[in-house]
């Protein structure tokens, strides 16, 4: 076993602190990552605290990962020491069912393996730990290349916010001529924001945060509206083609259903804890829909990463040490975050 070191929740009211546990050794099909950053995601967040149900503490959040290769297993093909790479959300599936069979793990019909807080199918008896820690083993075929053009740090968020706003503009086809809005501006929002703006659509954003529109309309936003003021979100009423949801907490959905026009698709993304009213008639009379999405593949990942590396697109972010990670998360539910926390794993040593 490989001795690790991390942060993390002991239950859902502790601060994060330190904590040591242990990797498995790499097997023939695993690839050993040494941590550089790793990005703060608000599902680390609802996980910590055990808002989306109880968590198998200790948990070591953590699902956006770049890093190094230190060590590969015997049947290792793609990977080399010292490759630059990253991880996302899932490290294993079953790998027989048709989701796995299609690229598309995320839906796995026997359940994906998440970074942290799954059962461990390697080490039984153990939970999966995530990546705000000095090092990761993961499986060869959930390990994604990283384009060396990109700045590395910024890349981190990439491999979550990236992918969960990629993989439903991609779905749904988004591109020119299309009227598109992203509801809300954090991690998730910011990306979908700039994955919209490459696709060549025009894009609408849906702020509760006035001080954030001159922002928005650098990062590809070609219009703002405020949310809270009612006026303005019944000048967009029926105009819009496809609207992504990023929200965090809870919200009127309605609000949103309206703008669409006749057969446009509403996609949450955004997970809070609590459920989301459904105005029926919203979705009846101009036979709009109201879908989901989760994550993405690790084809598409692959996709998406060099989608971005084509655009030039990475996150924009806060670099933190580990230390004011508990700080941080107070910072992302007050929805005062530029536009991703990623924290530079070399702060661990001194933590
Ligand atoms: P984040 O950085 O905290 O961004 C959330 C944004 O939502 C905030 O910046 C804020 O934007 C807006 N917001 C927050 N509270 C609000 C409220 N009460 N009413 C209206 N708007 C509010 O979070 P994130 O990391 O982007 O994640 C967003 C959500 O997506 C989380 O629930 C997360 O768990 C979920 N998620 C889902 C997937 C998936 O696969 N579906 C993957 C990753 C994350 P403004 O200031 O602009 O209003
Ligand atoms: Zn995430
Ligand atoms: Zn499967």
């Amino acid at each position: 076993m490989l001795a690790c070191t991390g942060f993390a929740a002991q239950s859902a009211d502790a601060k994060l602190a330190p904590f040591s546990f242990e990797r498995r050794d790499p097997g023939p099909n695993d690839v050993q990552i040494d941590i550089a950053y790793c990005g703060v995601c608000h599902s680390d967040i609802h996980t910590a605290r055990s808002e989306w149900g109880a968590a198998n503490y200790p948990v070591v959040p953590g699902h956006e990962i770049v890093g190094t290769v230190a060590a590969v297993g015997a049947e290792v093909s793609g990977f080399k020491v010292g490759d630059t790479v990253g991880v996302g959300c899932m490290v294993d599936s079953c790998r027989t069912c048709a989701s796995c069979k299609e690229g598309l793990e995320q839906y796995c019909e026997n359940g994906f393996t998440g970074t942290y807080n799954d059962p461990d199918k390697k080490l039984p008896g153990k939970f999966t730990q995530g990546g705000y820690s000095k090092l990761i083993v993961v499986d060869q075929s959930f390990v994604l290349r990283v384009p060396e053009k990109l700045e590395l740090a910024a890349v981190a968020p990439l491999l979550c916010a990236g992918i969960t706003t990629y993989s439903p503009l991609h779905h749904w086809k988004v591109g020119p001529g299309q009227k598109v809005g992203i509801v809300g501006l954090g991690g998730l929002g910011h990306m979908g924001l700039k994955i919209a703006h490459a696709m060549g659509a025009d894009v609408t954003l849906f702020t509760t945060s006035p001080g954030k529109a001159d922002d928005a309309r650098r990062l590809g936003a070609n219009h703002v509206v405020i949310s809270k003021d009612e006026e303005q979100m019944k000048s967009q009423a029926r105009s819009f083609d496809f609207i992504l949801d990023c929200v965090s907490a809870k919200h009127d959905i309605n609000a949103y259903l309206a703008l669409l026009k006749r057969d446009g698709t509403l996609v949450q993304v955004g997970a809070p804890s609590e459920p989301l009213p459904v105005q029926v008639f919203s979705l009846i009379f101009p036979r709009r829909h109201f879908a989901g999405s989760l994550i993405g593949g690790i084809a598409e990942t692959q996709e998406m990463l060099d989608f971005c590396a084509k655009h030039d697109i990475v996150s924009d972010i806060e670099m933190i040490d580990i230390d004011q990670i508990n700080e941080a998360y107070e910072r992302v539910i007050n929805s005062d975050v530029k536009y991703r926390f990623v924290i530079d794993m070399k702060s661990l040593a001194a933590a």
